[in-house]
């Protein structure tokens, strides 16, 4: 009986509006139980305390909340925070919540495992099972802005989907889960302090373009040449390099936000004065920064982080090019919650 029951909250606003006028009662209802749903996260219908407890019931007959549960914290030495996400068909996924002086970020799943096959990420092992509905990433952020209300007394500030799946593999979804955020009757957030990472879908890149969104853009890059980016990240033989870097021109010409690309240095994968070379010349197509970001070992002796002396020489032909760029520390490393650590093994860690 309960699985005839539809999720409410994969109704729009104007849907959930239609229904109450076609149960003979008037739109504003609908409007009110959608404020209950998003703006207040309502978890169950008895919440709805404005609203009569016949309607109440009768929603209850119709409808679910699948309300995410998270199901176990971890926290790491440096203050990070993984929680373990609990669907209603009790899947998980992970979250993280990652704390600095001044801000909060939240890094967010966008699928239950993932479609891609990057050879280095441990999320990849997992698969894709599902994508997440908006519903279930809307509730990743409010839970970890709860918790940074709690631990840390502030709310959350910025949101990067580099949790666990590709979510330009899941766009429409994702999308909608930003609107909700962004929207007054959601989360309220600026939409400049979100950022999508994504492993680079031309066409996904383009279309968002054409939607003129505000969030941004970021491409987890790892090489500037083909063959060495397809031997580590195979589905790019299918989106070679030069396709994304149409793709990216197509981008930057209509939104003129700049990219950030992600970037791993591995010992004797990416670590010639060739590779540098490549990734300045492909940083000059488009107005870009370069992140580089420390390798979270998951127990695989191909990939090692290359000495520090590889990374300043990034650092140092990239910075002599005027390209801007970071070095990024890993955190909550210690709880496996680092960039590509991402692989429900909170559970092991428990016992
Ligand atoms: N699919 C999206 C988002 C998830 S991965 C993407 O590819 O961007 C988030 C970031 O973690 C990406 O930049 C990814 O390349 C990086 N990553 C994956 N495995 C990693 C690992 N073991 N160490 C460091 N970074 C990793």
């Amino acid at each position: 009986m309960k699985d005839k029951k539809k999720d409410i909250r994969a109704l729009t606003k104007e849907q959930l509006q239609q229904f109450f006028v076609s149960q003979g009662d008037k739109s504003f209802r609908g409007t009110q139980v959608y404020e209950w749903l998003w703006g207040k996260g309502a978890h169950s219908f008895e919440d709805m305390t404005n609203i009569s407890k016949d309607t109440r019931q009768m929603l209850n007959e119709n409808f679910v909340i699948n309300h995410i549960r998270v199901d176990q914290m971890q926290r790491s030495s440096d203050g990070t925070i993984k929680n373990a996400v609990k669907l209603h068909d009790d899947l998980t996924v992970e979250s993280v919540l990652i704390p600095t002086p001044s801000r909060t970020t939240a890094c967010v799943s966008s699928q239950v495992g993932c479609s891609l096959d990057c050879k280095f990420c441990a999320t990849a092992k997992l698969k894709r099972m599902r994508n997440l509905n908006p519903d279930e990433i809307y509730d990743q952020v409010v839970a970890i802005d709860n918790e940074s209300r709690l631990y840390f007394d502030k709310p959350l500030s910025n949101i990067v989907f580099m949790g666990m799946g590709e979510p330009l593999m899941n766009y429409n979804n994702v999308l909608k889960a930003i609107e909700m955020i962004t929207s007054p009757e959601g989360l309220g957030m600026s939409p400049k302090r979100i950022t999508v990472s994504t492993s680079g879908v031309p066409k996904m890149i383009k279309r968002m373009a054409d939607e003129e969104v505000k969030f941004k853009l970021a491409v987890s890059l790892h090489s500037a040449i083909d063959e060495v980016r397809t031997s580590i990240m195979p589905f790019n033989a299918t989106f070679p390099l030069n396709d994304l870097r149409e793709a990216l021109e197509y981008w930057y010409a209509k939104t003129k936000s700049r990219i950030t690309y992600e970037y791993v240095v591995w010992k004797d994968i990416n670590d010639s004065r060739r590779d540098v070379e490549a990734l300045v010349r492909f940083c000059k197509y488009v107005p870009c920064k370069v992140n580089l970001i420390e390798y979270n070992p998951i127990g695989d002796d191909h990939f090692k982080q290359a000495p520090e002396s590889t990374t300043n020489l990034y650092v140092r032909e990239l910075e002599r090019n005027g390209i801007t760029c970071t070095v990024r520390r890993s955190r909550g490393k210690d709880i496996d919650a680092a960039c590509g650590q991402l692989a429900n093994k909170s559970k092991e860690v428990a016992v």
